[in-house]
């Protein structure tokens, strides 16, 4: 299986404008017959909106419910770009991590990601789907929904890759170009 990961950040899912631009990248990458994995990050400034919204409403929010809070940016993402490849005709849906799931361990805010399910995914991938999953979070044995810290999504794309064996891990970031990387060799990656 060809597989590409393709890692969008805040800024190029920044408006609806761009998400649109999202899943005409997506597309091209489906059209050249590569199994495409999306994983992506919230609109820009998302986050940081909801983080200020858990201090208004106390200055020790909980932890846990911090990252129920803010991993939310992620889902709208996912969702806006999994909606608009429907409309273009593509076999496409939002995964958040506990439906895949994405195991963490470690402390809230500050997890890791320690293990992905494989399953479904393969098999929505074998099936022509195009997953469009969440970035930046996870659940933990608990069952609580988790956070791999500030920027975390760059590392989810990361970790897809290695554990699809994906071809191609691409992380767009609007602000500073493209970078390209083989997952295991991080050290080079190199920016288009
Ligand atoms: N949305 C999260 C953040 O702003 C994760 C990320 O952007 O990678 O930190
Ligand atoms: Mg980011």
């Amino acid at each position: 299986m060809k597989i590409v990961v393709l890692k969008f950040g805040g800024t190029s899912v920044g408006t609806t404008e761009k998400i649109k631009k999202v899943a005409e990248i997506i597309a091209n990458y489906k059209k050249k017959k590569y199994k495409v994995i999306v994983i992506s990050s919230a609109m820009s400034g998302v986050t940081n909106e909801l983080i200020k919204k858990s201090f208004q409403i106390s200055e020790n929010f909980s932890e846990s419910e911090h990252d129920v809070l803010v991993s939310s940016g992620e889902q709208i993402a996912c969702s806006l770009i999994a909606g608009r490849l429907k409309h273009k005709g593509f076999k496409s849906r939002s995964w958040l991590s506990w439906q895949i799931p994405i195991i963490t361990v470690g402390k809230h805010k500050n997890s890791r990601i320690n293990q992905i399910n494989k399953n479904k995914i393969f098999k929505y991938l074998r099936d022509g789907g195009i997953p469009i999953i969440t970035g930046f979070q996870g659940i933990n044995n608990e069952n609580r929904v988790t956070t791999i810290g500030r920027g975390g999504s760059d590392a989810s794309a990361i970790m897809f890759a290695k554990f699809f064996k994906a071809e191609r891990c691409i992380i767009y970031t609007d602000v500073e170009g493209i970078y390209t990387t083989d997952p295991n060799k991080l050290k080079n990656a190199k920016k288009n």
